[in-house]
């Protein structure tokens, strides 16, 4: 067996990812942590190899690691134990990796012995099954290329319209500003569309909102659609207003937030919702006002003007259409001995570890056959 690679090393993105220690799993894997436009797709290859079967891989290598919250496991030291623990693994079983190896092109020959010429700048190489395990279009100055779609469509697989995802939102309008103001303040909040909420850390950046929060919503966020932010998703605001209102009178209402939410955000909240009574004593607040502030907190709409796109996505939402394989083997329903895996295919994880997981999942399930 020959992994062939253009890059110079192997494995970067498993170097980059978890901040350096790798999310390389999550203990509650299962398909609703998935986006596919075929959602049962990825329930066999998940099964069939699963995280424990990668936990028990990490502990007979004794790679030291610990659970973060939601269930994300991280290595304790550095993610370079799993990429080692991959490649012990790769030598035992005697495959070869050639790095440095761009592969320009792939032509199937017609015999079955061997079905497949891959010309690269390293010559040409002959096998009888193709595993493409090419990624997907995110952080381009880490190998990432098309190739793997140019591949599905030589041969006829349909490729869905592919995204960034995983990705921080950006804004043009007045909110920007607002951001810029708060870069570097984080908030643990609700995030939403009108589809799907995340409740999770928001990060305000120059450029717009980052963090956990953002990053699972951008998976499933379209150009032109608002996010709502609650910034106290566990307070009922109303009753709560009207509760300081009647305990401190004479309090201001930026006061009473403050041991709530950072002070840079109440101050950019209090010119947003209650300018004019920025230093009217609580009692002087009607009670309308005190709903359209409850409102403001818990419905803080925005709208992004996109994203910040592949050059810093953790993941590429869309890509092969998983119609046209195997979902037990991931091998091409009509070009015998190809298979597609990981995040090349239409399958894509919630933050949190999924995505290794699925490239996992996925090549085991190429590696029984192929
Ligand atoms: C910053 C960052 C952090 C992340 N953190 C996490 C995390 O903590 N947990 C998690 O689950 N997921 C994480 N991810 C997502 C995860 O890295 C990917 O989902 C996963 O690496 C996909 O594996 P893959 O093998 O399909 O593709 P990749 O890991 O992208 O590997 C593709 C390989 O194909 C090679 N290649 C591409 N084109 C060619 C070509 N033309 N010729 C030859 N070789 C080529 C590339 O050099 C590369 O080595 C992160 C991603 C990023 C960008």
């Amino acid at each position: 067996m020959l992994v062939l690679d253009g890059s110079n090393k192997i494995g970067k993105k498993i170097l980059m990812s978890g901040g350096g220690r790798c999310n390389f799993t999550n203990l509650h894997i299962g398909p609703e942590c998935y986006l596919s436009a075929n959602p049962h797709f990825c329930i066999s290859a998940l099964q069939r190899y699963n995280q424990w079967d990668f936990i028990a891989l990490v502990e007979k290598h004794r790679i030291p690691y610990h659970e973060r919250k939601h269930g994300e496991l991280f290595c304790n030291d550095s993610a370079s134990d799993i990429l080692a623990m991959l490649v012990a693994e790769c030598e035992q079983a005697r495959v070869r990796i050639q790095t440095h190896c761009e592969i320009q092109s792939i032509t199937a020959t017609g015999h079955d012995g061997q079905r497949f010429v891959i010309r690269t700048g390293k010559g040409e190489f002959s096998a009888q099954s193709l595993v493409v395990a090419t990624g997907g279009l995110s952080i381009p100055t880490m190998g990432a290329s098309g190739l793997g779609y140019d591949i599905a469509r030589q041969f006829n697989l349909p490729v869905l319209p592919t995204r960034a995802g995983l990705v921080p939102f950006m804004f043009t309008d007045a909110f920007k500003a607002v951001c810029d103001r708060l870069s570097g303040v984080a908030v643990d909040v609700v995030l939403s569309t009108a589809q799907q909420a995340f409740s999770e850390t928001v990060l305000f950046t120059h450029r717009g909102l980052s963090g956990p929060a953002a990053l699972q919503l951008s998976n499933y966020w379209f150009p032109g659609q608002p996010v709502v932010i609650n910034l106290l998703p566990g307070l009922d605001l109303l009753p709560w207003l009207r509760q300081q209102k009647k305990d401190h009178p004479r309090a201001l209402l930026r006061t009473q937030l403050a041991p709530l939410l950072p002070k840079s955000l109440v101050q950019e909240l209090q010119a947003l919702l209650w300018p004019a009574r920025a230093e009217t004593a609580l009692a002087e607040f009607p009670d309308a006002a005190l709903q359209g502030i409850a409102d403001g907190l818990a419905h803080w709409t925005v709208k992004p003007s996109g994203t910040e796109g592949y050059r810093t996505a953790e993941v590429t939402l869309g890509g092969v259409d998983t119609q046209a394989l195997s979902s037990r083997t991931m091998e091409s329903k009509t070009q015998p001995g190809l298979y597609f895996i990981g995040e090349v295919v239409d399958v894509t994880g919630h933050l949190g570890g999924f995505n290794f997981q699925w490239a996992w999942s996925s090549g085991h399930a190429a590696g029984q056959c192929a």
